[in-house]
């Protein structure tokens, strides 16, 4: 398989043009606000609609994603987005205005309701909130429940520990949530360390987050044990359960002893993700956790459905209910897998995991995994990943977990057949065969080479007025 991205370029430095650069028009701008506030006129891009549809296209043909081949990275979970979800959210009358009555949007709380109903007997879990955009705002919002359950038992607890091959978001959601955070070094077979664990639980805990598997693919063989620590310290157990790909239909984490948890339906349920969202991180909690989820859920009445305040409820961690169409969304894809279809999804996600590992020319230091796998590049990771691009693959995570050197975690997902997959494997090998110079150069054939990332990060400039600027 050869590979040419396309470069759409204006001249040699620059790519295609923006809009803005193309052909604009000044327009008066008619505003009842003060005109302090305002401009009298704005210069807006005056383009015919072939010209803007081709500027689009030109764009998305300098991009990779799913619908341009297999997309494995681990733990962020891009499976291909089915394209009957895009249909059922697309309904005009899905297009609610969150003020509505009650009474008149009966439909859109059915459906909220049977989704959190669905998602708690995915989990295990009694109760569920569709609130948080993303899976880090559910953390957040699991543990300020966890938080708020605590307190209201009367009892001060200082730490949450998480273990240091957790997901970043996990620390980071413990301390803005107030908390110190304990940092739980792995044992030597990559689970957590239950001496360690037994030293650094105490009256102090408030929570263990956990993900299981975690993130090195392997399952926590001793979870309830786990589980039996931590509630006997009088702390909360907390599920990470961004990614449920291994577990769906098969095994529960309310089951395994988890006391609050969420779930990224954009990793998990295939609704669309990247570039930092929209997303949805709804939370499950057992019970008597119920009361202080976030403002508002949905329940059941005599005659229909409604939206109430919990008892002792956070607050709002999300404007109205979340974002309701990636919701719609993940409903849809649920409803239509049913029971037996997500069995089907996590059993193909672990062969597929465990069908690509064994193809590839890699040291793969931990295992059994299950629907991810870390492999040990002999160079750089990151010059691996350039170089995968080459070949018109996405490559795997890089760098992460760290108790893999060189970590390349891969996670092919269900959705790749077995020509797909040997794809993969193909530009995993042919990159391990070549010279460093070739890896250190790459990519040479995608439409941007060598960026930089931490330029683009701490510097970024979102507009063209930034870049005008700059320039
Ligand atoms: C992606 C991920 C998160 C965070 O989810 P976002 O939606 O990106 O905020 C948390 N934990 C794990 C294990 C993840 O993979």
């Amino acid at each position: 398989m050869t590979f040419d991205q396309a470069r759409w370029t204006a001249d040699e430095e620059r790519y295609e043009p923006l809009l803005s650069e193309k052909h604009t028009r000044e327009v008066e701008v008619e505003s009842s606000l003060p005109d302090g506030l305002t401009r009298d006129t704005l210069e807006l891009p005056d383009l015919s609609e072939p010209e803007l549809a081709r500027h689009y296209t030109r764009l998305s043909e300098m991009n990779y994603g799913v619908e341009n081949g297999p997309f494995p990275l681990g733990s962020c979970t891009m499976k291909y987005n089915p394209k009957f979800t895009e249909d059922v959210a697309a309904n005009p009358h899905a297009a609610v205005h969150p003020d509505r009555s009650p009474e008149s949007v009966q439909g859109t709380l059915e459906l909220l309701y049977r989704l959190q109903d669905y998602l708690g007997r995915i989990g295990g879990m009694d109760a569920v909130t569709l609130q948080p955009p993303a899976g880090a705002a559910g953390e957040f919002a699991g543990i300020l429940v966890a938080k708020a359950y605590h307190e209201a038992n009367g009892e001060e607890r200082s730490e949450v520990i998480v273990p240091d091959s957790a997901h970043g978001t996990n620390f980071a959601s413990a301390a803005l949530a107030g908390y110190d955070v304990v940092e739980l070094p792995g044992a030597d077979d990559g689970r957590v360390d239950l001496e360690a664990l037994e030293a650094a639980v105490g009256d102090d805990t408030a929570a263990l987050m956990l993900t299981n598997p975690n993130t090195l693919g392997l399952f926590e063989r001793d979870i309830e044990r786990i589980a039996d620590v931590v509630h006997e310290a009088g702390g909360l157990l907390y599920y990470d359960g961004a990614n449920l790909n291994a577990l769906l239909g098969r095994v529960r984490p309310g089951d395994m002893g988890f006391d609050v948890m969420h779930y990224n339906v954009h990793k998990t349920f295939a609704t669309p993700h990247g570039g930092g969202g929209p997303g949805a991180g709804p939370v499950g909690v057992r019970e008597d956790l119920a009361e202080f989820l976030p403002d508002p859920r949905v329940r059941r009445t005599d005659g229909g459905y409604e939206l109430f305040t919990p008892e002792r409820s956070i607050g709002k961690v999300h404007g109205e209910q979340g974002n309701w169409l990636v919701l719609v969304k993940a409903y849809a894809y649920i409803a239509r897998l049913g029971d037996e279809g997500l069995s089907d999804a996590s059993a193909k996600a672990v062969l597929n995991a465990n069908y690509l590992a064994s193809q590839v020319d890699y040291d793969v230091p931990f295992e059994p995994f299950h629907h991810e796998f870390v492999a040990s590049a002999d160079t750089d990771a990151a010059d691996v990943a350039k170089r995968m691009l080459d070949y018109g693959v996405h490559p795997p995570t890089t760098k992460w977990p760290e108790a893999v050197p060189e970590a390349l975690m891969t996670e092919p997902t269900e959705v790749e057949n077995r020509a797909s997959l040997d794809q993969l494997a193909a530009a995993f090998d042919a990159v391990a065969e070549e010279d460093e110079a070739a890896i250190e150069s790459a990519p040479q054939r995608t439409a941007a080479r060598r960026i930089d990332q931490a330029g683009a990060a701490r510097n970024p400039r979102l507009s063209w007025q930034a870049l005008d600027e700059q320039e």
